[in-house]
């Protein structure tokens, strides 16, 4: 419901929020920056960590020469010794994203002399002068431009350790399946908008003597709209709820680790031809800066780029079969606990199975197997969680094979006054 009414600040909230896994691996940091990293206050005075009530904390992981492949980070760390917060080091190089630079703290990779690894920087030294983080210029971006993103020199910054020397992917990761995840909200929050949008202007508009609401043709791109968002949100949910429960349930925690580089690459990639389609409803006006429409356009690519591109999550999908076997038996555990509501659902998972026996040519495959993986996923979601009208649909629309097409172009005999009536806005 946040990501709906203003999608920029999730950036630097989400990456605040996911950085508690991280920093919990250093105590003497955990306890001097969680619980204001936790409070549920926004201070946006540029002072230092102590002086104030709430912190937000950024991430500097992208070089030019290094962002889906950060081994290729170039950014020196030289030790200084140990301090009240752990071990301490000077850090020299050049980030070409850092998103949120009012951040109180970023947690860096660099290269130190066991390896790449993680640290977190702070905006000021504890002695009370400016930590030398020079923004060299702000982005210019197409999209997300209520929250500033930043190319910044790093001149010799103090930054403190966040887990072992050589150790920095796996420190970091913690906090990027967090923000993966967030990334499904944000986009599944973005298409619901984008369909209430439709929804509620064809409700009021007429053409031809008629609501557009009440026009077939119309009906039919709604009720697509409509599913498409259901669903995104229907897996989020799902995903969510695997991430709460994975630290006690086996099952729950292999489903997530599939189930959200999955989510992560399908739902972001859907947003941003849903968002077309969902201007276009909206005719000439849909268009205009007037109106939300072209600011849901624009934030709709972003989600599927940073934090790890399409192909970056399609190759984390092999990652996790490959070292852990169970996540493919999480997922098909996952997808027939709704067997038989489906008969498009079932054919699908059957021909998964048998798709997914050989890995040997993944990569090659990779979208293609990932985007039925995570139609399957989505389809179950839906099964389980969403009224039959719109279940049924989804499956019929999603999964039986009708080649490239438009949103609209349903199958014949869905209930699509249902699935319109159940989406309107209130
Ligand atoms: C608005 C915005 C804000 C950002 N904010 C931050 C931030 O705050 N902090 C930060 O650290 N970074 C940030 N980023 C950077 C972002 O995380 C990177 O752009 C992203 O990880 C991709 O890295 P890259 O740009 O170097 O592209 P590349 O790594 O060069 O990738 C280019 C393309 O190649 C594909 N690709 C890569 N490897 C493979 C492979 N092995 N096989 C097939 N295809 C492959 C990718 O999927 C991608 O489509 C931000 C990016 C954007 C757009």
């Amino acid at each position: 419901m946040q990501a709906q009414v203003e999608a920029g600040h999730g950036c630097p909230i989400t990456m605040t929020f996911a950085a508690t896994p991280s920093l919990a691996k250093e105590p003497a940091l955990a306890s001097h920056w969680l619980p204001k990293v936790h409070a549920r206050v926004y201070d946006p005075r540029n002072v230092p960590a102590t002086d104030k009530r709430g912190l937000t904390i950024g991430m500097a992981m992208t070089e030019k020469q290094g962002g889906s492949d950060v081994r290729a980070n170039t950014t020196r760390a030289v030790p200084l010794g140990r301090d009240a917060m752990g071990e301490a080091y000077e850090l020299v190089g050049h980030k070409f994203f850092v998103s949120a630079p009012m951040c109180d703290a970023f947690l860096t990779l660099a290269q130190a002399p066991g390896g790449l690894t993680c640290f977190l920087a702070p905006r000021w030294r504890p002695d009370g002068t400016k930590n030398p983080i020079q923004i060299v210029r702000l982005k210019r971006k197409m999209g997300n431009v209520s929250n500033a993103s930043s190319e910044t020199e790093w001149r010799g910054a103090l930054a403190w350790r966040v887990g072992p020397e050589g150790r920095g992917v796996a420190t970091i990761l913690e906090m990027v399946a967090a923000t993966r995840f967030d990334c499904m909200i944000g986009s599944s929050a973005g298409m619901r908008m984008a369909a209430s949008q439709a929804l509620d202007h064809c409700r009021q508009r007429k053409a031809f003597g008629a609501l557009l609401i009440d026009q077939p043709a119309m009906r039919a791109v709604l009720a697509d709209l409509a599913l498409e968002a259901e669903a995104s949100l229907a897996l989020t949910l799902r995903v969510a709820r695997a991430l709460d429960a994975r630290a006690s349930d086996g099952h729950e925690d292999a489903f997530a680790r599939i189930a959200a580089p999955l989510g992560k690459y399908w739902i972001c990639k859907r947003a941003p031809a849903h968002a077309y389609e969902a201007m276009e409803c909206l005719g000439g006006s849909g268009a205009m800066e007037d109106s939300p429409m072209p600011r849901l356009y624009r934030e709709a690519p972003i989600n599927a780029i940073w934090e790890g591109s399409g192909n970056v999550q399609c190759l984390d999908v092999l990652r996790a079969i490959s070292r852990a076997p169970q996540t493919l038996e999480a997922y098909f555990a996952e997808v027939d606990k709704v067997r038989g509501a489906s008969r498009a659902l079932d054919a699908h998972v059957a021909a998964l199975k048998n798709d997914m026996r050989d890995l040997s040519d993944f990569e090659e495959r990779a979208r293609d197997l990932c985007d039925r993986l995570a139609l399957g996923l989505e389809a179950s979601a839906m099964a389980a969680a969403a009224p039959n009208a719109s279940a049924d649909a989804f499956c019929a629309a999603r999964l039986e094979g009708r080649g490239a097409r438009n949103w609209g172009a349903l199958p014949k005999g869905l209930e699509l006054a249902a699935i319109v009536k159940r989406a309107l806005p209130r």
